[in-house]
């Protein structure tokens, strides 16, 4: 759901952890944001993404290793 006129400029990207495996619930392939290594998501979860590009905001999936990164970085600064 998005309110119009309600613009959020501070808030934090959202990240969505995704795994490079396929499963039965998660078939959809995207990217991950940062290395565009292959990943896999369900149908819930690719939407968001499909949104999130239509809305012009960054690739919002994560493999598991930029995940770790990601966790360092937010740890150390
Ligand atoms: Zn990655």
């Amino acid at each position: 759901m998005t309110t119009p006129g309600s613009y959020i400029n501070e808030s934090p990207q959202t990240i969505i952890p995704a795994t490079s495996i396929m499963t039965d619930e998660q078939q959809h392939e995207v990217r991950c944001g940062m290395c565009a290594r292959e990943l896999y998501v369900d149908e819930h979860s690719y939407r968001s993404y499909a949104e999130a590009l239509l809305s012009g905001l960054d690739n919002p999936f994560r493999c598991e290793f930029c995940c770790e990164e990601y966790d360092d970085l937010a740890f150390e600064g």
